[in-house]
């Protein structure tokens, strides 16, 4: 699933290609794209429009428009967007939901395999940021996620620090795989509670969370399944994780076996040796199985 660093390397190739490009025409083949809104409609919307500027929020996508409107966009498991100087070839472009054509004949096509990727119009009324603001927390790769406010969103909080990284409204773009390798980096627990973190983790985990997605966004992305860049790339982060998808290797760091458990239903990989339970409140979390999975009558 792409997260920051794959988007932002989406965003990175699409902004010089086209801020400045006039929107000439917009093709909907799959109206789950743009629902509830109609797909007549959203074209409407955005044929004609000059595009301003190319931004990012979390992991999404937002295309500035010159009457004030933005265009969202969410690739969600599967999506992939796709910038050609022309038109793909007919069939080039395999579960093909979408086409955007510019004044110089360029396109960026929006393909999506599993089709739960999203695109609306943002009206101009719209506030960017308080929109934002009331659905997403500081985003990961911005001056104003600090080791302070990590600290204040964590503080008091039960879940496993895992869970809480993985929650947007804390902090906006960290996705599965980063937050394993940013708590492997910091070497912290991945079950130990958030708000037992001290406020010297809080600073490491900070940091080793911006130096991983840094590193992803040099690499261009990871792609373990679908992901391509905007130039239908391979990145080259999957070559360069140190625990994720990495069960059973030895960690690059002690040797020690890394393993894996599921942590809020998704797969957790660190090293016992590296990220030690300090507190002994890990297990805990660990052993707790989600209420759906105990037989019925158990307690
Ligand atoms: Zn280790």
């Amino acid at each position: 699933m792409p997260e920051l660093p794959e988007v932002e390397t989406i965003r990175r190739q699409l902004e010089p290609r086209l801020v400045g490009r006039r929107i000439t025409g917009v093709e909907v083949y799959d109206p789950l794209l743009t629902a509830p809104t109609a797909s007549e409609e959203f074209a409407d919307e955005l044929t004609g429009q000059l595009i301003t500027c190319v931004d990012r929020r979390g992991k999404y996508l937002l295309v500035g428009l010159e009457s004030g409107a933005t265009l969202a966009l969410h690739l969600r498991m599967t999506g992939r967007l796709h910038w050609r100087a022309g038109s793909p070839a007919p069939g080039e472009e395999r579960f093909l939901r979408a086409v955007l054509v510019c004044d110089d004949g360029s396109t960026v096509t929006f393909a999506d395999v599993r089709r739960f990727g999203r695109a609306w119009v943002m009206p101009a009324a719209v506030s960017q940021r308080e929109f934002w603001a009331q659905r997403l927390g500081v985003d990961a790769l911005s001056d104003a996620f600090t080791a302070r406010g990590l600290a204040e969103s964590l503080r008091g909080r039960r879940v496993a620090v895992k869970t809480a990284v993985l929650n947007q409204r804390l902090l906006a773009g960290v996705g599965n795989i980063y937050a394993d390798e940013a708590l492997f980096a910091a070497r912290v627990h991945p079950l130990r509670p958030a708000g037992s973190l001290t406020t010297d983790e809080c600073r490491v985990l900070r940091g080793a969370i911006r130096a991983r997605l840094e590193v992803a966004i040099a690499a261009g992305g990871a792609s373990i399944d679908t992901y391509r860049d905007a130039l239908g790339q391979r990145g080259r982060m999957q070559d360069l994780l140190q625990v994720h998808l990495h069960e059973g290797d030895p960690c690059p760091r002690c040797g020690a076996i890394i393993v894996k458990s599921v942590v809020g239903q998704r797969g957790t990989y660190w090293c016992p040796r590296c990220q030690p339970d300090t507190t002994g409140s890990a297990v805990a979390v660990a052993r707790r199985r989600p209420r759906s999975s105990r037989p019925a009558g158990v307690i």
